[in-house]
């Protein structure tokens, strides 16, 4: 049973305390995955286990045990996310490029990175983000991308050069020339 509770899902997991025990919550996870229509990642507390193990299923399965995030991006890249518990929602969030991730089951590290051809690449390094997120009780809600404020443009200087046009004739001129054409109505700013 995949849990929908909000409240529940805001929980920060406990670490487990062996490898074994992760396993059998990671092989719990796949098989709940498995019967999802279109999951490719689960995180224990999405099933009421409030440990740190998650998986991703992108280009294969793989289990997460106390998974940390050790390293991450600057960059960002814009992708349009879902979750099981949220079904139905999708978003648009922020997430960094590339991270490197440490678990307890994997010799040294993992690197994922959305920075190549291939889409499979972008959804493993979403995904894994997202999973290991659960597992400090965030949701995807809490990374959507804000879109930048609106900045209106900048006031023409007296010397800039700007073209108009009276939609036969086109041309160009310092800004304190063209002014009085273009409010006299008879001519307007050219878009290019
Ligand atoms: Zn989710």
């Amino acid at each position: 049973m995949i849990i929908t509770e909000e409240a529940k899902l805001r929980l920060m997991c406990e670490e487990v305390k062996t490898v074994k025990e992760g396993e059998e919550i990671g092989a719990q996870l796949l098989k709940e995955l498995t019967e999802s229509e279109n999951g490719i990642g689960l995180a224990a507390n999405q099933i009421g286990i409030n440990k740190r193990v998650c998986v991703v299923n992108v280009k294969e399965p793989l289990v997460l045990i106390n998974p940390i995030i050790v390293e991450k991006s600057e960059e960002q890249f814009m992708f349009a996310e879902g979750c099981l518990s949220f079904p139905g929602k999708h978003i648009r969030t922020g997430r960094h490029a590339s991270v490197t991730v440490e678990a307890d089951n994997h010799e040294g590290k993992l690197s994922f990175s959305a920075e190549s051809e291939d889409i499979n690449d972008a959804f493993e390094t979403a995904c894994v983000q997202h999973e290991i997120d659960h597992l400090d009780g965030i949701t995807m809600f809490e990374r959507a991308m804000v879109a930048q404020p609106y900045k209106a443009p900048e006031k023409i200087g007296r010397n800039e050069k700007v073209m108009i046009t009276d939609g036969k004739e086109t041309k160009e001129l310092k800004w304190k020339k063209a002014e009085p054409l273009v409010e006299s109505g008879d001519w307007e700013m050219a878009t290019v």
